[in-house]
């Protein structure tokens, strides 16, 4: 694989600029594609304006992700009259789910590169520059030898730089096995795969070389990994192995499948010392029928037997999860029943969602489809519930000192600092600009929805 400036001279004094959009898998990509077109003699633009190559790095989950994608692609077409030399490419999750359609749609776009493909963005690119040709490549690794797949993926992982100059992005993981019913990544991302460990091993210890404190290690179903490595090798050994590394102070992971929490990952969490005190724990929905129609492969108890473990286990933790109202077939009474378990567990925060249809799943072809708006209703109250909760459970942290990783100065009052308490919960205090990327110790005074503000202890 060769990434040359010399191997596409078309793409010499060239520059790009990624819009990235979505979950954390993809702000690494994006970390991967502006590495790769910086290797192959590109620069990158201060904003697409400015640019030779303009990509979107999508995705799909929901409808209204792909609306939006579809949105920036028509306040890009000016601009690609004004400069007719200008590609514009779509990369991720939506390329990959629509693949020619994106051609059709946006007679603007001249790539269309999928999740797995991301290793032939400077030939595509140089390509379609040479030939004028609109080009779509979006094979999935299936049609490769697991063994090509694993050494293009450390191989691109590594090659990954950052921006964030005290935090890093590290995939363990790629893909799902699992087909939720109402799920577009198995057929976004591909079936599950592992990254080597010692690959992993070695981008965390130069991630570490590089002066980055914290770690998030990124999977589908993170705490999945291994499982299909021929020497196999538990998440928790993997966290075990990255907890000795020097100079990486803080590891967190997402997103973990709620079934994969062995004791064994309890234990690893509770007691190494760089495992961060907060977990994702994806429950969706609070009632067991929808839960069986979602193909989650849990119950409500079994996913309550874990959730209490980890809050017992380890002090201190946070526990935020996803849950998503209106999945076809939910009835008013499981509506209610999932505010009560949402009631009765009382996360820390929630990413909530309504169904969205996509194409292709299970889902999407069930009958009982919930009107829109009822799926608005029964949001707005899911969100207020847990509002209150997110409140009442910030508010606890009044009093304490908390343990906060300086991001830098908040975007709205350069006097006051933000960053993020091992519990994975926003701080903002005040304090001088060269506090970035340093551990303060934070007096909680108040809580807000956001998160917390305090005064350095
Ligand atoms: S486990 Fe997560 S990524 Fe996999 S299908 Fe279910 S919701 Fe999607």
């Amino acid at each position: 694989m060769e990434r040359t400036e010399a191997a596409y001279p078309e793409l010499s004094g060239k520059s790009y600029y990624v819009m990235t959009f979505g979950c954390q898998m993809n702000v690494s990509d994006t970390e991967r594609m502006e590495a790769i077109l910086s290797d192959a003699g590109m620069e990158r633009a201060p904003s697409a304006e400015h640019a030779d190559l303009v990509l979107l790095n999508t995705c799909s989950v929901r409808q209204k992700a792909e609306d939006r994608a579809y949105g920036n692609l028509g306040h890009l077409k000016p601009l690609r009259s004004a400069r007719p030399g200008m590609l514009i490419g779509v990369c991720g999750c939506m390329a990959q789910r629509e693949g020619e359609d994106v051609l059709r749609k946006a007679p603007h776009v001249s790539l269309v590169i999928g999740t797995a493909q991301i290793h032939r963005l400077p030939e595509l690119a140089a390509t379609a520059w040479r030939t004028g040709e609109r080009l779509v490549a979006t094979d999935l690794p299936a049609r490769r030898s697991l063994e090509e797949i694993e050494a293009e993926e450390d191989l691109l992982a590594g090659l990954a730089r950052g921006r964030d100059p005290h935090k890093a992005w590290v995939p363990v993981m790629y893909g799902c096995d699992r087909f939720c019913a109402f799920c577009i990544v198995p057929m976004t991302r591909g079936a599950e795969r592992s990254r080597r460990p010692e690959e992993i091993e070695a981008q965390v210890r130069a991630a570490a070389a590089a002066g980055r404190k914290e770690v998030t290690l990124l999977g589908q179903t993170v705490n999945s990994y291994g499982h299909k490595l021929p020497r196999g090798i538990t998440f928790a050994e993997l966290l075990r192995r990255l907890n000795e590394i020097e100079g990486i102070e803080r590891i967190r992971f997402t997103s973990p499948y709620p079934m994969g929490f062995t004791d064994e990952l309890i234990d690893a969490i509770a007691e190494l010392p760089k495992v961060c005190e907060h977990v994702h724990l994806p429950l969706q929905s609070g009632d067991d029928e929808v839960l069986a129609a979602m193909r989650r492969g849990y119950t409500v108890a079994e996913y309550e037997k874990v959730y209490w473990a980890l809050r017992e286990r380890v002090p201190g933790i946070s526990i935020t999860t996803d849950l998503m109202v209106g999945h076809p077939g939910e009835t008013l009474e499981q509506h209610e029943n999932s505010l009560r378990t949402v009631g009765r567990l009382r996360f820390d925060a929630a990413f909530t969602f309504h169904f969205s249809p996509r194409p292709r799943t299970r889902a999407a072809r069930m009958p009982g489809q919930v009107p829109q708006a009822e799926k608005m209703r029964r949001l707005a109250e899911l969100i207020e519930l847990q509002n209150a909760i997110t409140m009442e459970r910030n508010a606890s942290h009044i009093g304490e000192v908390l343990e906060v990783l300086v991001d830098g100065p908040s975007d709205k009052d350069p006097s006051v600092l933000a960053g993020y308490a091992r519990n994975n919960k926003l701080v903002h205090f005040p304090g001088p600009a060269h506090l970035a990327g340093e551990l303060c110790q934070v007096r909680i005074t108040e809580a807000h929805i956001w998160g917390l503000s305090g005064e350095r202890a």
